[in-house]
């Protein structure tokens, strides 16, 4: 497309890159300013739950995934105790974020996009032509740390696994070569453990899972991959009055949806159309930016706020005790959660 108005994109995470490469595929001049570098671990994790395959169609993004893998099975812990297992209405998606990452900035590259990585926009991440998915919001304050390590020769009791500790859920999801990406969010409380294999263990054990602290205890730790993230909080609702935010930027959900990957993709595939339009067709960009706010809105405001209302219950006793039994009596509406959630 000639004359097309360039874009600028601050970030590098799974929204500015899919954004990056549906734009150059639609001949869109783009540039992507990225903080960091790739290949890296991230604190995810790792499965993705509601990604639809015509959202990476529209992006051009299908190819990323070769290789990854597919889940259904979930067992559920609750403490130390086998609490339930399900299976997912429709497949997660496992691809570490090492990988996938990875993947798009090298395609994005392809599609001819210039990548400046290591370079931390300062100024005002929005503005007419450029797009903020700058990835989660600093929250003063916040109660949440996030940890993960990649694992090996732990063995798994289903595809996936999800354990409810004291002011805590951890995942466990298989990625590729054999790798085990144990990821948790817990409450930030005094004694947890920093970011290393003893830490992570003290962590999991100070938050009521001495099992699997046992079992991650004595796994192989894959190097470099324990990473730890904190100062961050979630949304009921997404984000208004800020310009063109997308991803983590936009709205952020609690992980243990598996959704935040998925949403980031779904923003920037509705991103595209109107950004499109302001860049090779003269729309002005207050029409695009509130065009794409709708959008988003219409797209995320019931998982967002159904998400906010369920968290809780992951979280504590009481709440843990209901799903227990909920589940032991075959009660819990397992299709109707997952369709509200995604
Ligand atoms: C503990 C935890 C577990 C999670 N587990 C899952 C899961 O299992 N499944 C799932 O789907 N989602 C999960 N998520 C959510 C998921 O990680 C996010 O929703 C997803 O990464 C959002 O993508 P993004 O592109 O918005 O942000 P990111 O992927 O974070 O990308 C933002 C990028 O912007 C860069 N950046 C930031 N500031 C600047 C700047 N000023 N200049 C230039 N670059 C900048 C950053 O370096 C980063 O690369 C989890 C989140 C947490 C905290």
């Amino acid at each position: 497309m000639t004359g097309s108005k360039p874009v600028e994109i601050v970030g590098g995470g799974l929204a500015g890159l899919a954004l990056g490469i549906g734009l150059r595929r639609a001949g869109v001049p783009v540039t992507v300013f990225e903080a960091g570098d790739y290949p890296r671990h991230r604190v995810c994790g790792e499965f993705i739950a509601g990604l639809e395959e015509g959202t990476l169609e529209r992006l051009g993004i299908q190819n990323v995934f070769e290789g990854s893998l597919r889940h259904e099975g979930v067992q559920w812990f609750s403490g130390d105790q086998a609490a339930g297992k399900m299976r997912l209405p429709s497949p997660a998606v496992g691809i570490s974020r090492f990988t996938l990452d990875a993947r798009l900035a090298g395609l994005f590259l392809a599609h001819g996009g210039k990548l400046v990585t290591r370079h931390r926009v300062t100024g005002k991440p929005e503005g007419e032509g450029r797009v903020n998915a700058a990835g989660r919001r600093r929250a003063a304050g916040s109660p949440w740390v996030g940890l993960k390590a990649h694992v090996r020769n732990l063995s798994l009791t289903s595809d996936l696994e999800l354990h409810l500790g004291d002011g805590a859920y951890i995942g466990l999801a298989p990625v590729e070569e054999g790798w085990i990406n144990v990821c948790g969010l817990f409450r930030r409380r005094a004694g947890l453990g920093g970011d290393t294999p003893r830490g992570l263990a003290e962590t999991l054990r100070g938050s009521g899972l001495k099992g699997l602290a046992a079992r991650v205890e004595v796994a192989e730790f894959r190097p470099s991959s324990v990473s730890a993230v904190a100062g961050f909080a979630f949304d009921r609702r997404v984000g208004r009055g800020r310009g063109v935010v997308l991803g983590d930027t936009c709205a952020m959900v609690p992980p243990f949806t598996g959704n935040g990957m998925a949403m980031a993709f779904t923003g920037a595939a509705l991103a595209l159309g109107p950004l499109v339009d302001w860049a090779a067709h003269g729309v002005a960009w207050e029409t695009v930016s509130a065009r794409i706010h709708l959008a988003l809105q219409r797209e995320f405001r019931l998982r967002l706020g159904s998400a906010a209302w369920l968290h809780p219950l992951l979280l504590n006793r009481h709440g843990q005790g209901c799903l227990r039994g909920l589940t032991r009596a075959g009660l819990l509406p397992m299709r109707p959660l997952y369709h509200l959630l995604h």
